[in-house]
């Protein structure tokens, strides 16, 4: 069960960098994919659905600016952040790697440990309660280090899928997910859940949300799915 870990996809086509990479991001509590050239990562993006990616520039045939070009034109993958590696030190590069909107960039040879604070600065932007912060919601206040949740005070009990549920409306408050998208991050994509769950468990949470007298802070769109506030 992986649903809710902060999955990070490597890219590089160096066997003992790409290594050497998933083995300290793992030690961080990441879910690693790893792919070793271009066309691998963009398939990659597609089937793990990566909420960061750190993306070596120099790649056999598709070159990681050209994967990076094409992620930050989709709709879908835009949002991605993505963390280029370069052995070019020359300003005049750095800036290319950021106008075809790498998130961050990181030069080659780089410290692991400099490399890892940037995925966690990235990721805290991108996905605040993966990365264990307080989210706040109105009068929801909901602590992903100790996984408490409070609403005008009053502690609120949840199940661990209604928290998963909880933590991931609350990132993007007003954003519509459909229950496809809330299926591929609440319960993970290696599991098969029919999408009327989604339902049930939206359904709790209503209720848990609401027992304190508070009104009730979903919003169901119809054709669409869910959103908060
Ligand atoms: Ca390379």
């Amino acid at each position: 069960m992986t649903a809710g870990q902060p999955t990070v996809l490597v890219v590089e086509d160096e066997p003992a960098q790409r290594e050497v990479l998933g083995y300290n991001l793992e030690a961080e509590g990441f879910r690693v994919a790893k792919a070793e050239n271009g066309e691998e990562a963009l398939l990659l993006v597609d089937e793990e659905q990566p909420d960061i990616i750190v993306l070596d520039w120099m790649l056999p045939n598709v070159s990681g600016i050209e994967v990076c070009r094409q992620l930050k034109t989709r709709s879908d993958t835009r949002n991605v952040p993505i963390i280029m590696l370069s052995a070019r030190s020359e300003e005049v590069d750095r800036v290319r790697g950021l106008e075809t909107g790498a998130d961050d960039y990181v030069i080659k040879p780089y410290s692991v440990v400099e490399l890892m604070a940037r995925v966690r600065a990235q990721l805290r932007r991108a996905r605040p309660a993966a990365a264990g912060l307080r989210l706040e919601f109105e009068d929801i206040v909901l602590d992903a280090e100790t996984h408490r949740v409070t609403r005008d005070g009053q502690e609120i009990k949840l199940g661990p899928t209604e928290f998963r549920l909880l933590s991931t409306l609350m990132e993007k408050p007003g954003r519509v997910w459909s229950r496809e998208q809330l299926l591929d991050r609440v319960w993970g994509r290696d599991i098969y859940v029919d999408t009327r769950t989604v339902d049930v468990h939206v359904g709790r949470l209503r209720k848990s949300l609401t027992a304190t007298g508070g009104t009730d802070p979903l919003r169901t769109v119809r054709g669409a799915g869910y959103a908060l506030g």
